[in-house]
């Protein structure tokens, strides 16, 4: 009997976590809980200003005032982006930073209903619901804010508010501006049609801008005298689409043209092509830039023009974290699961009918951790950058109906009501309930810093950025 008492201590005692820490995390969930008001009217007023990426005056401007009136430390507009700022609280080590965006897409503006319908006519709408991503950041960083100020967490909370991740990539010019250095561990999520502690890493990334000069003459009168840039800008995009069978399936290229001359009877003396390329790697990109420039200057060449090929910007892929995975992971399975009523999964079969898709409601349990993701989907973000300088954790939360398209209508609808209000508060939880396990346990950062150093496997971190200030455009 004694024997089995004390064999029962040695299993049990391992795995339960300290008593204060879960106290802990019961409170940081009714500081969610409390806030649920407010957080909703900060979504909701972010979605209905949809503003898109390095416009987001009055979204960044509503939740740095949050911030602020909740006691952080706010310092607006940095890193040279106007709709950037931290808020910061607390003092020393553990240095927490969670991310936050708030940038909408253009053209895809639509009410919070379960039809295709404008809420504005080819206006900008939060169809990746970024609206969500902000509030439930921002709310998880008040509520390690309040258990810092009652003197039950020590450390610093930083909440990053970063703008343009649709665009050039607000956090890679916060990342230059030294804004991550004394960060410990940094926290993101992202709204989605299913609940998941993310293993699998993201696409690096680089933008390009190439340029040809040519000749201007008239196009019928004296041909022989003009050297068309816009011969060039074919010559590239035809070579790009042959190089396509030649490269790993990891690869994704695309591209528009932005200028191509302005009437046939003028050879155009300026044309310039906007091409992403995309591998699982950051070196994978590199080795397609080197190919992108052999192929301009043979386009100039055979054109009797000049190119430039210049980088502009880019993102990383993400290093994921195993061990921070898993703690999430726990974080989530001990929530109780995400609940939809009638009118909510009515919605989403409306969605879901409307898209072609099986009418099967929300996701609303934790997918089993995925311990060995392959190659990562398309898509890029800037997370990736952060990922290189500091240890991230990501994870993802439904705020959608299963299966439907992203960047689309629907994620704009379901993020604008009671689907996506409920992901966002579920995020804020898991998010919260995490942050507390990473300031009580030491070891917990040091495996997640370790992991991280392996990864990186002494690798530097050199940003796709082009010197200069970002693009901000004209208000
Ligand atoms: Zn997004």
């Amino acid at each position: 009997m004694k024997f089995r008492n004390l064999l029962f201590l040695l299993i049990a005692i391992p795995v339960l976590a300290p008593a204060d820490t879960e106290a802990l995390k019961i409170e940081a969930i009714e500081a969610i809980d409390n806030q649920s008001g407010q957080l909703i009217e900060l979504s909701d007023q972010v979605w209905a200003f949809a503003e898109t990426a390095l416009k987001e005056y009055q979204s960044s401007a509503l939740l740095a005032d949050y911030a602020e009136a909740q006691g952080f430390e706010v310092t607006r507009g940095v890193a040279g982006l106007p709709t950037a700022f931290t808020a910061r609280y607390g003092s020393g080590h553990p240095v927490i930073g969670i991310m936050g965006e708030y940038d909408a897409l253009p053209g895809i503006s639509q009410q919070a209903e379960p039809f295709k319908a404008a809420l504005e006519e080819g206006a900008a709408g939060h169809g990746c619901g970024h609206n969500l991503f902000g509030a439930a950041s921002l709310g998880a960083a008040v509520a390690i804010k309040d258990l810092i100020a009652s003197g039950e967490l020590q450390g610093t909370v930083i909440f990053f508010g970063t703008p343009a991740e649709e665009s050039v990539g607000g956090k890679v010019y916060m990342i230059r501006e030294g804004l991550f250095d004394d960060t410990d561990i940094a926290i993101a999520w992202h709204p989605s049609n299913e609940i998941r502690a993310d293993t699998a890493s993201s696409q690096a990334i680089a933008e390009i801008r190439i340029a040809f000069k040519g000749r201007a003459a008239h196009a019928a009168y004296d041909p022989w005298n003009g050297r068309s840039a816009l011969d060039a800008v074919e010559l590239t995009t035809f070579a790009i689409n042959q190089m396509r069978e030649h490269v790993k399936p990891s690869v994704r290229m695309h591209y528009t043209i932005t200028g191509g001359g302005d009437v046939p009877n003028v050879i155009p003396e300026n044309a310039s092509l906007w091409l992403w390329l995309r591998d699982s790697t950051h070196d994978g990109v590199d080795e397609l830039i080197e190919r992108a420039r052999k192929i301009v200057e043979g386009a100039a060449i055979a054109t009797e023009t000049t190119g430039e090929l210049r980088v502009t910007g880019g993102s990383y892929e993400m290093l994921s974290n195993l061990a921070g995975a898993r703690l999430i992971q726990g974080n989530m399975e001990r929530l109780e699961p995400m609940q939809f009523d009638e009118a909510e999964v009515e919605f989403a079969h409306r969605i879901q009918e409307a898209t072609g898709k099986q009418q099967v409601g929300m996701k609303t349990t934790p997918e089993p951790l995925n311990e060995h993701p392959g190659e990562p989907e398309g898509g890029s973000t800037d997370v990736g950058d952060v990922s290189w300088v500091v240890p991230t954790l990501h994870f993802s939360v439904t705020t959608a109906p299963a299966e439907t398209p992203w960047h689309a209508w629907p994620v704009v609808a379901a993020g604008g009501m009671s689907i996506g209000h409920k992901g966002m508060l579920y995020a804020a939880k898991t998010m919260a309930t995490t942050l507390v396990d990473l300031y009580q346990d030491e070891e917990m950062r040091q495996a997640i810093h370790a992991e991280w150093l392996e990864d990186k496997a002494g690798r530097e971190y050199r940003s796709f950025l082009a010197e200069g200030p970002p693009p901000i455009p004209e208000r």
